[in-house]
């Protein structure tokens, strides 16, 4: 009986505790505790010690008060030992809970650089980020954009600076390029290069169209973290977490691990209205 929830299904230790290879207890730590930290959080328990630091809450240390809330949930089951032990047991109830997503982001691609760009991987990549807490990526539409040559000589490298509220501007003109995305949807365009080589996407667009815009050199989490950027908007702070295993920090995006967010971020990008309930 593998685990189904979308939270919990692409961790490699949960699954491992559904196999009963493996229990979470108290001086567990990492992604696989913090995921069920989320679940407990979303289920209305108090975690504040958990929670205390907004760069990093839940912030996946199994210490007491992790315990106690297990055991709580343990008893309120009904049917499971109140040991505060994540084990097989527990963890297929958690999983039970949460089958189902309660939100939607549309993604529509487009792209000037279809060649290099890995698609698939920057789709499924940006779908177990926010999968984990119960947000679907919606691949809406993806198109290859036909450019002039004129248009291919601007566009080949990308020099405005990365900005917020792009007005005018290359970024502008480029978002400007293919099929329009239904208000709320969010356009992702690939571009061979930005002039700053070391930026590798941004998040910014002109207002009331949302879009962001990633390199083809980007690495593995760049197209979820742009479009974090995009949820997020340009109001929400910190813009970047200092946490290396949290998606928006500025530079960690290579990863071999899933990023995770913080509960504050996640709030945040729930009450987007690019976040449908599903
Ligand atoms: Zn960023």
């Amino acid at each position: 009986m593998p685990l189904e929830s979308p939270r919990f299904k692409f961790d490699a230790t949960l699954k491992k505790v559904e196999a009963n290879q493996a229990v979470l207890q108290k001086g567990s730590s990492g992604t696989a505790v913090h995921l069920v930290q989320f679940a407990l959080l979303d289920l209305g328990f108090s975690l504040p010690v958990t929670t205390g630091n907004q760069n990093n809450s839940p912030d996946g240390i199994f210490g007491e008060e992790t315990k106690q809330a297990v055991k709580k949930f343990q008893k309120d089951s009904g049917t499971l030992t109140d040991d505060g032990i994540i084990g097989q047991k527990t963890i297929r109830e958690l999983d039970g809970l949460f089958l189902g997503f309660d939100r939607r982001v549309r993604l529509h691609f487009r792209s000037i650089a279809l060649t290099n760009v890995p698609f698939e991987r920057s789709l499924s990549n940006a779908e177990i980020v926010y999968a984990q807490y119960g947000i679907k990526i919606e691949f809406a539409s993806g198109q290859s954009i036909a450019l002039t040559e004129s248009q291919r000589e601007k566009f080949d490298q990308i020099d405005q600076e990365c900005n917020w509220d792009l007005n005018d501007g290359e970024f502008n003109e480029l978002q400007g390029l293919g099929s329009r995305a239904p208000a709320n949807d969010i356009l992702v365009f690939y571009v061979h290069t930005f002039a700053d080589g070391n930026t590798l996407g941004c998040g910014g667009h002109a207002p009331n169209r949302p879009a962001c815009t990633v390199t083809a050199n980007a690495l593995a989490w760049d197209t979820a973290h742009e479009v974090g950027h995009v949820l997020l908007t340009s109001r929400f702070s910190p813009v970047h977490v200092n946490d290396r295993r949290n998606l928006m920090h500025p530079t960690s995006r290579s990863l071999a691990s899933t990023p995770i967010l913080t509960d504050r971020q996640v709030a945040k990008i729930r009450s987007s209205p690019l976040c449908r309930t599903v």
